[in-house]
């Protein structure tokens, strides 16, 4: 059965297309099929997965706005998984999104088209929460939520769940918390230790026990054009991410033991 998750926060920089980009990498690594759907005009995700923004004759624009078949967008990449890619084109796509009738199905509907080639389709989203994660959120069918453990990132976070909770309650009523993931991990701080424990108080086992440590490796692949495992797969950033893609599929594994005996 196939999955799709937006990976999303409306704050910048807590690791979103970092968590995108490596555990669609780290999917791939595992045999799944991915789909990496690039929702934020910065195209972080299209430039790390080694895809070049500026030459894009298609890109998620051009899906989202004049209705081209998604897989004429979708780029094969070096990393072992698929990208529908963005760049700048799709700050437009905010302001043009407003003019169709349901607008915030515009993503759903294009996915429904290229789902069944897939086993994981991750989106990342941009650091807002506007039409393009409302559509984000309507088109997927759980949230991975990476967060930095530090005192203003539980600020952020009632806002989103409660976007999350509107989302539910108007296009997308099974939407659901897959994962809260603690990235760029400190354990030698101890305000990240006392956030990580209110974040495992309130959320339990949707906290991923998998924490992406603070890794140079990290920062540097994309500047390459590559995810961290093919950048130096020895690193703690690509033993993280591995060991995440492995959780996850654990937990849908025990949380689905029939359709695992079947599937
Ligand atoms: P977002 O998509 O949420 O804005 P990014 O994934 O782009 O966040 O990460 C923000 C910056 O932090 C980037 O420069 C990225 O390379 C760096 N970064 C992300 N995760 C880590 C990490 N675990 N260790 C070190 N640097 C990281
Ligand atoms: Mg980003």
């Amino acid at each position: 059965m196939n999955r799709v998750f937006a990976i999303t926060n409306q704050k910048g920089g807590v690791g979103k297309t970092t968590t995108c980009v490596n555990l669609s990498a780290s999917l791939a690594a595992t045999k799944k099929s991915v789909l990496l759907v690039d929702l934020d005009p910065q195209g972080n995700a299209t430039m790390g997965s080694g895809v070049s923004k500026n030459d894009l004759e298609i890109s998620v624009y051009d899906v989202l706005v004049t209705s081209v078949d998604t897989s004429e967008a979708i780029v094969t990449t070096e990393g072992g998984y698929d990208v529908l890619p963005a760049n700048g084109d799709l700050t437009a796509a905010e302001v043009q999104l407003l003019e169709f009738d349901n607008r915030e199905m515009r993503l759903r509907k294009a996915l429904k088209r290229v789902k069944d080639n897939y086993d994981y389709i991750l989106i990342d989203c941009p650091p807002s929460l506007n039409m393009l994660t409302v559509n984000a959120l309507t088109a997927c069918d759980g949230v991975i939520i990476p967060m930095q453990c530090e005192y203003y990132a539980l600020e952020g976070l009632s806002a989103l769940l409660s976007t999350i909770e509107q989302i539910q309650g108007y296009t997308n009523p099974k939407l659901y918390i897959e994962g809260i993931l603690r990235t760029m991990y400190d354990p030698r701080n101890s305000l990240t230790n006392d956030v990580s424990a209110q974040l495992s108080h309130h959320f339990g086992e949707r906290l991923y026990r998998t924490c992406i440590p603070r890794n140079v490796r990290l920062a540097e692949a994309p500047s390459h054009g590559l995810p961290v495992l093919a950048y130096d797969r020895q690193s703690k950033g690509a033993i993280a991410y591995l060991a995440l893609a492995a959780e996850m599929q654990r937990r849908h594994v025990a949380a689905s033991p029939v359709e695992a005996e079947v599937g």
